[in-house]
């Protein structure tokens, strides 16, 4: 018997004994396509030959120093890459070991650079209904995915929250996008005021919604607008690109595809490629010089940021993706992924949308394409497609439940981005005889 605490308690579940390339061996004997890197985490596939010689390197030479102390040359060199990559305005990083902790590090870079520069009063986080950041407590707390919160609600800080970007299901009859922009924004400004504009530290979002949607993008100028209300209030804007950052969506960061700079940037998952887990926090100047200006510290920290071996996976990673032609064959593949999943799926009855950017797309699941009305919650058939997919030799991450009001049944499909265009059309197939099995029988 385990006597390893699983998630799901009772699961049964394969001993993965391998890894190489896009391909995961269980102990016996099967093999999966990782289609969906894990959770969006596996960006270089398995057991990259650089990446595990540059681990080594770092193993051989030292494993960890703790930062009171020292800092290496790879975790200097990771964010000499890193801020080399982003706009001019993001110009320090912060190291941490996930998702969760680098949401944790810029919630509190949030206020405590609104303490430096004397606005104490600054507080409240408002983020969006359906979101994702983690599930650490203030993390959680800044989600809006009702369901993870449930139980923990009267331990959670106070959030504020507002509707996400979801065209599929919240555009309006007749509504352009740009309406469709300024309806939301006219919302998150109502929420500002009902708040006190000059009570409230920060605005956080996913830019393009991975966990608890499924690879929604937001719709052009939603982010332009949202950026606008953010500095005309002094508010600080946090994009939370764990999941969507590290060329996911076909560039180093999502956001650079709607137009906008952030204050603060979350990034992890595909940092460390799963290699070594690792996150960060990109902060701007105007941040960075509150600190140092003011109390010269920021007042955070864990016993293994900075973690040397971390770093050394994360730095060669960043290395590889940024070489000539990867984010050039992230978007071919994307989408290859795109029309297939079009192709084999757009006819079905069950599929309402096919979504995303890059190597991160998303499909939504309903009982009736024409009233978007999704299957009964009970079926669960979002864990009836993983199973199906997994019996055809696929890994993808599905999910479903009622968040917030709203069922619905999605997969998310983020395959690493040295796949094959014959691993896309494997995966393809295999997702796309799973769901219409799955549809066809629920
Ligand atoms: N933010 C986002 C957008 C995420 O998708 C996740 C993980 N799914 C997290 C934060 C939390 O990351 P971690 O699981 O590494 O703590």
């Amino acid at each position: 018997m385990t006597k390893l605490l699983h998630r799901t308690i009772g699961a049964t579940l394969p001993r993965a004994v391998s890894g190489q390339g896009v391909t995961i061996t269980d102990s016996d004997g099967r093999a999966y396509i990782d289609g969906s890197g894990g959770a969006a985490v596996s960006c270089l596939g398995h057991n990259h030959p650089e990446v595990l010689a540059a681990m080594t390197t770092q193993m051989n030479a030292i494993s960890y120093a703790h930062t009171s102390f020292f800092t290496t040359d790879v975790a200097e060199e990771l964010a000499q890459r890193l801020t080399a990559l982003a706009p001019d305005s993001l110009d320090h990083v912060y190291l941490v070991s996930g998702g969760s902790e680098a949401v944790e590090a810029a919630l509190k870079m949030a206020r405590q650079y609104f303490v430096e520069i004397g606005q104490p009063q600054r507080r409240h986080i408002i983020a969006r209904r359906q979101s994702y950041h983690g599930n650490t407590i203030g993390a959680l707390a800044t989600g809006g995915n009702a369901m993870r919160r449930a139980q923990f609600q009267p331990i959670l800080p106070e959030t504020h929250h507002v509707s996400p970007c979801y065209a599929y299901r919240d555009l309006q009859t007749g509504e352009t996008h740009a309406q469709y922009a300024a309806r939301l924004a006219d919302e998150l400004e109502a929420k500002i005021q009902e708040l006190g504009a000059d009570q409230v530290m920060a605005f956080v979002a996913e830019p393009v919604v991975g966990a608890t949607l499924g690879a929604v993008p937001a719709v052009e100028g939603y982010f332009k607008r949202i950026r606008e209300i953010c500095d005309r209030h002094g508010i600080l804007l946090i994009l939370d690109e764990v999941m969507c950052g590290m060329g996911r969506t076909g560039t180093i960061f999502a956001f650079e595809q709607e137009g906008v700079v952030p204050d603060l940037v979350t990034i992890a998952k595909g940092l460390g490629g799963g290699f070594q887990p690792i996150g960060a926090v990109l902060l701007s100047r105007k941040i960075f010089a509150a600190f140092r200006d003011g109390s010269g510290l920021f007042q955070h920290g864990h016993t293994y940021i900075g973690h040397p071996i971390a770093a050394a996976a994360a730095n060669k990673v960043v290395e590889i993706l940024t070489r000539d032609g990867m984010m050039a064959h992230v978007n071919a593949m994307g989408d290859r992924l795109q029309s297939g999943l079009e192709t084999a799926l757009g006819q079905s009855p069950y599929v309402g949308d096919i979504r995303g950017r890059g190597l991160f797309r998303g499909i939504e699941i309903v009982a009736d394409k024409d009233s978007k009305d999704p299957f009964d919650p009970k079926l669960k058939t979002y864990a009836k497609i993983k199973k199906a997919a997994i019996a055809r030799g696929l890994l993808c991450y599905p999910m479903g439940g009622t968040i917030d009001g709203v069922h619905g049944d999605h997969v998310l499909l983020a395959p690493p981005y040295i796949c094959t265009p014959h691993d896309i059309d494997q995966i393809v197939d295999r997702i796309a005889a799973a769901i219409n099995d799955v549809t066809a029988h629920n």
